[in-house]
């Protein structure tokens, strides 16, 4: 009886302490000096249903979305941060992904992009081979080797690791210039993010944007300049930015590698990355984490547009690994604020989301090992290895 009068005085006592708060609009210079920490939208973007009637029972086209260091708190930082709604509220079915590396429990995204792009685990900062260095084919090659069209469309180098894991085989992802190299010799039909440097600032002193213009490729430096190209080979080599100076270059570039990968009959296959997720969880810096979240959602809107009028093309979202450890110790939905905490400056071990949308679907719910997506891909899109 005595503890029940303890805790009923409690609950009064602390609910005199946080009624008047509740009613207080949130200040937003209080919000400023709290920085990295704290994040207030200043507009939400509306999002689209779209239906979940498709053409096919198997998809003739993939688009693989992948948010690097996007767990699910990154996700609803995001939902929170646009009033409550993301467009990826649009997946009706929805798994895990475990990220452990060959050698670590906590991945980098060399490993964990090889893991998902192959089929097989490989040791941290690996790119394309196997635990035992050996080279083994990603779903671009083998989409490639069976008549598919294929992109890859990032905002990052485009030799980063995670768009390095589906097209080059090297032990190091800092090795930057085999990996442009690997682009030079892949025959893929798009691939735009940034890094030109590594194509024409060589230690070998070769210029590869010469050697893929003679190759047939139409090469872009601006946003704009990708727009105008409607078929053919491309690449795009623009100046790499946060999203508040890229803008919605994402989206954009997404849906020119769209229109021109759509043109092969016999289908495509697609990567696109919100490559900077994982630098705000770098950086412990909410702000950072949100925006990136923001634009790569939006981008995962193209990709159900897409699909959604051609019937024939699945849509997966996934992550390499969380970054940050981050976690929302506050927020308020209707204002789009989000509080947060970091437990770590580097990646963490932590299972990650699995959306997928379109005709077949319905393989990607459940908890898998990151190595499940290959031999899914191979499946769906009935491809010879
Ligand atoms: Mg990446
Ligand atoms: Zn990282």
């Amino acid at each position: 009886m005595k503890i029940a009068v303890k805790i009923y005085l409690s609950v009064i006592v602390s609910l005199l302490f946080v009624l008047p708060i509740r009613g207080q609009e949130p200040n937003k210079e209080t919000i400023a000096e709290e920085g990295k920490y704290s994040y207030q939208s200043q507009s939400f973007y509306e999002v689209k249903t779209f239906p979940q009637k498709f053409k096919s029972k198997n998809p003739k086209n993939i688009i693989l979305l992948i948010g690097d260091g996007m767990g699910v708190t990154q996700i609803f930082a995001g939902l929170t941060a646009n009033g409550g709604h993301l467009f990826l509220d649009n997946f009706k079915h929805v798994g895990f992904s475990k990220t452990q590396s060959a050698n670590k429990y906590v991945t980098d995204s060399g490993a964990g992009g090889t893991a998902i792009a192959t089929g097989k685990k490989a040791n941290n900062s690996a790119v394309g081979v196997d635990s035992e260095s050996q080279p083994v084919p990603s779903i671009i090659e083998v989409a490639k080797k069976n008549g598919l069209s294929t992109g890859i469309v990032v905002t990052t180098d485009i030799t980063d690791a995670t768009p390095a894991d589906f097209i080059a085989h090297v032990p190091l992802r800092d090795m930057s210039e085999e990996i442009a190299d690997a682009f030079l010799k892949s025959d893929i039909d798009v691939f735009i993010g940034a890094g030109k440097k590594h194509f024409t600032d060589r230690k070998d002193g070769r210029n590869l944007l010469t050697e893929l213009t003679s190759k047939g490729y139409q090469v872009c430096d601006t946003i704009t300049e990708t727009e105008n190209i409607k078929e053919g080979k491309i690449v795009g080599l623009l100046t790499e930015q946060r999203v508040g100076i890229r803008g919605d270059q994402l989206a954009r570039t997404t849906d020119v590698a769209l229109n021109i990968l759509k043109q092969n009959p016999k289908g495509f296959f697609l990567m696109v990355e919100g490559s900077k997720i994982d630098d705000g969880g770098h950086d412990n810096n909410i702000q950072y984490i949100v925006e990136e979240m923001l634009d790569f959602d939006k981008t995962v809107g193209k990709a159900l547009e897409f699909a959604s009028q051609n019937g024939e093309t699945l849509v997966v979202v996934t992550a390499d690994h969380e970054t940050g450890g981050l976690t929302l110790v506050g927020g308020d939905m209707k204002a789009g604020i989000v509080k947060a905490k970091f437990s770590t400056g580097g990646h963490t071990g932590v299972m990650v989301p699995v959306f997928a949308y379109g005709p077949g679907a319905e393989l990607f719910t459940g908890i898998n090992e990151n190595t499940s997506f290959f031999d899914k891909f191979i499946k769906e899109l009935k491809l010879n290895e």
